[in-house]
């Protein structure tokens, strides 16, 4: 289908399309998700309800669609019968469409998504004893193209809508089973105590799959709101980690607008290295990007700012690169962690990983100061799902090519 959904953001130096928020459908319904309440609320006055109506309804809505993950409208038993098919008439609460789902040996899963106007995106989902968090894309595609990341070698598409960020979170809980049932609901064999009010599985989000999210920071605040709304998905802001390659003039938007914890890509510690593989750098600096976490609102010692350090061999990982970033991590006084990423290789990619030694002395050299520096376990590598492998393109074979050459190999 032709992009025709997309126009353009006005007043950017480079426009980044982005498809209109409430998206005709071809059917004439209006999907709901993605929407605030209040956008609900203006939709059902737009259909006729009345003030009053309008309101109540717009406020069951959404606790069915946020908190029950329900998607039938007919399902909805706290509203009127009556009212449940003029609903459906006009309205849809959809799900992104799943082009393939993965599962690693290591239990990490993958799903390929699609979005109505046929634009490929993805996300994870990463279990471990304690937690299980939902790595989620904020764009098609990336605005930036740091030299080691798979992502960054794609052309930027599009923005994703709140729905199709949101919609991620919904996939997730739908694939995981874990909306909460009412005591009604529960069919005679299960238990209680398989009741899942507070969403076990899916514990944390990051928004750190495809694209950068300050570069769509109206789409990811919005979407983000209804993640953390009380009468929703109400996942608290400290479950909530956003990463940013450095775009210095939101970061204190992202503070005060959205209020969860931030993860910077520093990677580098030199300007001429920063430069080379991190290129938003030649616009943004090291030294104002550190003091913008200095000013980050909410940081603490309570709720430390994440530094993103990728070990890339003989270009990152020396001990004179350590003793530099405890340097500035002190001379910017920033209350920090310092989270080291093995390289994770993809086709083509110009960088190799740090030995495991080294990164270990990089590391030892950091703690040593005080500062914690674990190093991350890549997940989900057997399917690429790990940091920095995320990508979707035309380049990849469709699955349609996918299945014409298995068709061919069999025959011949
Ligand atoms: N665009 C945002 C968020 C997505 S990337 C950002 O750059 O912060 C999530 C993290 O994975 C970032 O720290 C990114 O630098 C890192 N990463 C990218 N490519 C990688 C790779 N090949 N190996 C390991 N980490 C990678
Ligand atoms: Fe984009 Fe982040 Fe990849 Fe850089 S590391 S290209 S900002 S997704």
């Amino acid at each position: 289908m032709a992009d025709t959904n997309l126009m353009a953001i006005p007043g950017q130096v480079d426009p980044v399309p982005v498809a209109r928020e409430i998206t005709p459908r071809a059917d004439g319904r209006i999907d709901l998700l993605g929407l605030t309440k209040k956008q609900i609320m203006d939709l059902f006055a737009g259909a006729g309800l009345d003030a009053k109506q309008s309101k109540l309804r717009a406020k069951q809505v959404f606790h069915w669609i946020y908190h029950r993950g329900e998607t039938e409208f007919e399902a909805m038993t706290d509203i009127a019968k009556t009212m449940r098919p003029w609903l459906a008439e006009r309205f849809v609460i959809a799900r992104p469409d799943v082009v393939e789902a993965q599962h690693s040996s290591d239990g990490t899963r993958k799903w390929l998504l699609k979005t109505a106007d046929g634009h490929e995106y993805e996300m994870v989902f990463i279990p471990d004893e304690t937690r299980g968090t939902l790595c989620v894309s904020s764009q098609v595609g990336c605005t930036l193209n740091c030299r080691f990341c798979h992502t960054g070698t794609m052309r930027l598409v599009r923005n994703l809508t709140p729905g199709e960020i949101v919609g991620q979170v919904m996939l997730a809980r739908d694939a995981l089973g874990e909306w909460p049932k009412g005591k009604m609901d529960f069919a005679e064999e299960e238990s209680e105590s398989e009741y899942r009010a507070d969403g076990r599985l899916l514990t944390n989000i990051v928004m750190m799959g495809m694209g950068e999210p300050l570069y769509n920071f109206d789409n990811v605040r919005d979407a983000l709101r209804i993640v953390m709304d009380g009468e929703g998905l109400a996942l608290s802001k400290r479950r909530i980690t956003l990463s940013t390659s450095g775009v210095v003039p939101a970061m204190a938007r992202c503070g005060e607008e959205i209020g969860v914890n931030l993860a910077v890509s520093l990677h580098a510690v030199t300007k001429k290295v920063r430069d080379e593989i991190v290129p938003i750098n030649r616009k943004y600096g090291i030294e104002e990007l550190l003091q913008a976490c200095a000013d980050y609102p909410g940081a603490s010692n309570a709720r430390r700012i994440t530094f993103e350090y990728v070990m890339l061999k003989d270009k990152n990982d020396s001990d004179d690169d350590a003793r530099e970033l405890v340097r500035l991590i002190n001379q910017f006084d920033l209350p920090a962690k310092v989270n080291l990423i093995p390289f994770n290789p993809w086709p083509g990619a110009p960088y190799e990983c740090s030995t495991p030694e080294r990164i270990r002395a990089f590391s030892s050299i950091v703690f040593e100061a005080g500062i914690s520096a674990p190093v991350r376990t890549p997940r989900g590598r057997d399917i690429d799902a790990a940091c920095g492998q995320l990508k979707t393109t035309a380049e990849k074979k469709s699955r349609a090519q996918r299945d014409r050459e298995a068709a061919a190999a069999a025959a011949g």
